[in-house]
């Protein structure tokens, strides 16, 4: 659409125009684009459904395709309706099969997204922002700063052109991780919608069961989130003490240790919906024999299943990843204080696209005044 096509607003014009500002399809959930459509053209809403099943379910953007939709009607979307696509920038592929792809979600951001591989499900990583305002002191992201939150249609656009490139692959995503660059819930609302899209039947069609997003522990975002997203919850405790926890991860300082763990006892998860407890180990920082002692008791009343991530190692951070037999022995131990626990150890290191390597653009130094101004909001 031309700039000079782009109506006046009502008030300054005096008159109804005739036709409206572009609208994104990827950036709505279907009951709100049914609004739209009935809004702008006078369509039923499940219009919608049937927009959806084109673009989501087939994977056709033309709108001139779409045979459901009457003439008249594909005239009136193919001015307005923007279906947009992620480019993808660049892709690379790890010995163990784990894509990472760089994805132009808008031109000239770019932000990562990876697929990996495992045996019985491949499980797509999804960023939420462009860098991160939390300044965790072991991860890569957290160096480039926040440079803005990515609209839920940014966040589709990555899944969209993951889910066109892996046709060539021949294999797809089974599972969706909001564990990209970012902190997801820093940007809840977007996340909300494109988590509607991703559930939604008539959309991506995935079980709310195989998405999750993890949080650096944002506690109020949290509580909204348990009562309006349909999907898991994952938290990065990564500490047992209020001073070692501060030290890594800022947020704490706002959000202690016992208020994070209260919203967890009271989050609304039953024994075959845990809440995932992601704890980094940076030897000799958070993994003592200590913390293992304290962590069974940090976690008493909190649906929990544990995953424990051997720190990987990004140059200049000053962490260090702890040997494999002392990962295996805080597996046992807290195994037998009857903990559930798993081990991640992160695919796709060779080609820096394990958790927390995830890096699109050097320099920024916005985090700091993004995360002050965050922590000073509450
Ligand atoms: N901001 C959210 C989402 C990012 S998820 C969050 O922090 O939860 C990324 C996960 O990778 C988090 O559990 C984070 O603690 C972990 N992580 C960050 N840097 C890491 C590193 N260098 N090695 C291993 N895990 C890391």
């Amino acid at each position: 659409m031309s700039l000079a096509s782009v109506p006046m607003p009502e008030e300054q014009t005096g008159s109804t125009p005739e036709t409206h500002s572009p609208l994104d399809l990827l950036a709505h959930c279907r009951e709100s684009l049914g609004r739209e459509i009935q809004h702008r053209y006078g369509e039923a809403p499940f219009r919608a459904t049937q927009l959806f099943q084109w673009v989501y379910k087939r994977g056709i953007g033309d709108i001139a395709q779409m045979s459901d939709l009457s003439k008249g009607f594909r005239d009136r979307l193919i001015q307005e309706l923007v279906i947009p696509t992620g480019r993808i920038h660049s892709r690379q592929i790890s010995e163990d099969g784990t894509r990472k792809y760089l994805v132009e979600v808008e031109s000239g951001d770019l932000v990562e997204t990876v697929l990996i591989k495992q045996p019985r499900r491949n499980t797509l990583c999804v960023s939420s922002q462009v860098g991160c305002a939390m300044g965790c002191k072991f991860c890569r992201t957290a160096t480039m700063g926040l440079r803005r939150h990515l609209s839920a249609s940014e966040i589709l656009r990555q899944v969209m052109a993951v889910i066109a490139d892996s046709r060539s692959f021949g294999d797809t995503f089974t599972n969706v991780v909001f564990m990209g660059m970012g902190e997801p819930l820093h940007n809840l609302p977007n996340i909300r919608t494109a988590v509607r899209v991703l559930t939604d039947m008539h959309g991506i069609g995935i079980a709310p069961r195989k998405i999750t997003v993890s949080t650096v522990g944002l506690v109020p975002a949290i509580r909204e989130f348990g009562a309006t997203v349909p999907a898991n919850i994952a938290v990065s405790l990564n500490a047992t003490t209020d001073e070692v926890r501060s030290q890594i991860m800022p947020v704490n300082q706002r959000y202690p240790l016992e208020q994070l763990l209260e919203v967890l006892r009271e989050y609304p998860a039953n024994k075959r919906r845990r809440i995932t407890i992601e704890y980094v180990m940076l030897h000799g920082v958070n993994d003592t024999t200590e913390d293992l002692r304290r962590l069974p008791g940090l976690l008493k009343g909190v649906p929990a299943k544990v995953n424990l991530i051997p720190y990987n190692a990004n140059a200049g951070l000053g962490f260090q990843t702890p040997p494999e037999e002392w990962v295996a022995q805080w597996q046992r131990k807290l195994h037998e204080k009857g903990v559930e626990v798993t081990v991640r150890w992160s695919k796709g290191r060779d080609i820096d696209a394990a958790c927390g390597q995830l890096l699109t653009v050097t320099g920024q130094k916005k985090g700091k005044a993004a995360r002050e101004e965050m922590l000073a909001a509450g």
